[in-house]
């Protein structure tokens, strides 16, 4: 911490001075051109590494650089694509990812499923710790094969944080809905996060991938 408060110090009474008009225009107001997502990631430095000075991007940042599809529930990134959009008016979006993101866990989750599906099976990621799959198959099928995986993937997880070995035990749950002719993507999503709800134990421990 004390590293950070000597680094505003010497903002303030070295680099400020330096760049006061600069900041006396920013006071004014902002006209960033760019609305700028990405991870949390603390390896990333927009600015840095775009060169881009203060007032250039607006920028949001989450674990996974995920932008949930809109809904009722309005939360922080929603919040910034509209402002972003509505109130500055920018005119580009950028979504920008980085090599090796994720948690170690979920990494594994993802990797695991992968193992279990079969070519030409559709497998992707849904917020941040849902999973659709996409099954050329008959419901009854689609069922069988969904609750092989979740079993499968009900196991311990070992992983590494500071070097030393951790495992986790996590539980999976998995729900199946039929694709209805003429039904959209949206739809049909909805539908099948709500069959995995349903399909999920009611117990108190919650927060595993699903
Ligand atoms: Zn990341």
């Amino acid at each position: 911490m004390e590293r950070l408060i000597a680094g505003y110090r010497k903002f303030r009474e070295e680099v400020y001075p330096e760049r006061a008009e600069q900041f006396a225009k920013l006071e004014r107001g902002q006209a960033p051109r760019v609305l700028f997502i990405t991870c949390a990631d603390s390896r990333i430095t927009p600015e840095l590494l775009f060169q881009a000075e203060p007032g250039e991007l607006f920028i949001c940042r989450n674990a996974g650089d995920i932008v949930p599809a809109h809904g009722d529930h309005t939360g922080g990134v929603s919040a910034t694509v509209e402002y972003a959009v509505r109130a500055l008016k920018v005119t580009d979006i950028v979504v920008c990812g980085h090599s090796d993101c994720g948690d170690q866990v979920l990494k594994l989750f993802a990797h695991i499923l992968n193992e279990q599906v079969r070519p030409g099976d559709v497998v992707a990621r849904w917020g941040g710790d849902e999973f659709f799959v996409l099954f050329d198959c008959e419901l009854k099928d689609a069922l069988k094969r969904a609750q092989q995986i979740a079993s499968r993937l009900s196991t311990r997880y070992e992983f590494y944080v500071d070097g030393k070995s951790v495992t986790l035990p996590l539980r999976a749950s998995a729900g199946v809905v039929e694709y209805r002719t003429g039904e959209s993507a949206a739809d049909l999503f909805r539908r099948a996060d709500q069959a995995m709800y349903a399909a999920k134990p009611k117990t108190p421990r919650g927060n595993s991938p699903e």
